[in-house]
């Protein structure tokens, strides 16, 4: 299994996008833990050297690889896979990708992109006994809130991948005596528990989130949740931006209505702003969550 924090998964799905018609590639870094799984912490951009036919092969260049590398090392991260985009062909891997994929144990990440817009990420895992006997295989994918990592002084404020503060709840109960409750959550607790709910961030019955610590550090971009009026949840990756845009980062499943890139037009400053930047997208998170409801999604579980 492939563990990517929301940033990573965007990150790489927007790479995809903005070098289209050609193909992207770059680095996951991170742990392998047990039972094989691995948890990215950052990812890192390549550039593609197949300048010959870049809209179907991809290359990282050797010395970028290095520096990757050396530079991942120094955060302490390995490297655990590779992402790349199949621009209008079928997130699969091709028997190109499975020839030049030598790194074994580790995550091969595809994403499609078609018309210039990510559509599908699958990742799949190399594995066998050599070069001869190597198959890449159908790994999951799961894409979480950023984990926090102690920042040396517990229990200080903790910081995820990207180094920004978490806002957690200190009041929440977590089921491991070593981990905050948004990494140990307790069993019937609904997701993003941990994190700390806004409660005067509250429009029509909808409640924000932090999961980025918008107040601790001025930031232009972040995790966040939604609460709806019947406490189920959706994810949120926002950002400061113009033009606006709202965009799927993951569909619905029963535990939540999606998680949704979306751009707040005020700047992340207070919680007034936070509360007009809710405002502004509420429409359409309200669209998804009725979706959601309509489709049977009942109340989480
Ligand atoms: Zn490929």
């Amino acid at each position: 299994m492939l563990k990517l924090p929301q940033s990573a998964y965007v990150s790489l799905r927007r790479h995809g996008e903005e070098t289209y018609p050609h193909e992207c590639c770059g680095v996951l870094l991170g742990q392998i833990g047990d039972n094989s799984v691995r948890t990215v912490t950052s990812v890192a951009r390549a550039g593609n050297t197949r300048t010959d036919s870049a809209h179907n092969r991809y290359n990282i260049d050797p010395k970028d690889l290095i520096r990757i590398q050396r530079e991942g090392r120094g955060r302490g991260e390995d490297i655990i896979g590779f992402y790349h985009s199949h621009p209008d062909h079928p997130a699969r891997w091709s028997q190109t990708d499975l020839a030049e994929a030598h790194w074994f144990g580790c995550s091969y990440v595809i994403t499609s992109v078609e018309k210039g817009k990510a559509v599908l990420t699958n990742s799949f895992e190399l594995t066998g006994s050599g070069e001869n006997h190597k198959k890449l295989v159908d790994e999951k994918i799961e894409v979480s809130p950023p984990e926090g990592s102690p920042d040396g002084n517990r229990p200080q404020k903790m910081r995820a991948a990207r180094g920004q503060p978490i806002g957690r709840d200190h009041a929440a109960i977590s089921a491991s005596p070593n981990d905050p409750a948004f990494v140990a959550r307790p069993a019937g607790k609904p997701v993003y528990y941990g994190f700390q709910v806004l409660d005067d961030v509250n429009v029509d019955g909808f409640t924000l989130g932090k999961i980025t610590d918008f107040e601790e550090e001025p930031c232009d971009s972040g995790d966040a949740f939604v609460v709806a009026p019947d406490n189920s949840r959706a994810g949120l990756v926002w950002e400061v931006h113009e033009p606006p845009y709202f965009e799927e980062v993951r569909p619905a499943d029963p535990e939540r209505w999606g998680v949704w890139a979306v751009s707040f037009p005020f700047p992340m400053t207070d919680r007034e702003n936070a509360r007009r930047n809710l405002q502004t997208v509420l429409p359409r998170l309200n669209e998804k969550w009725e979706a959601w409801r309509r489709g049977g999604g009942t109340k989480p579980r």
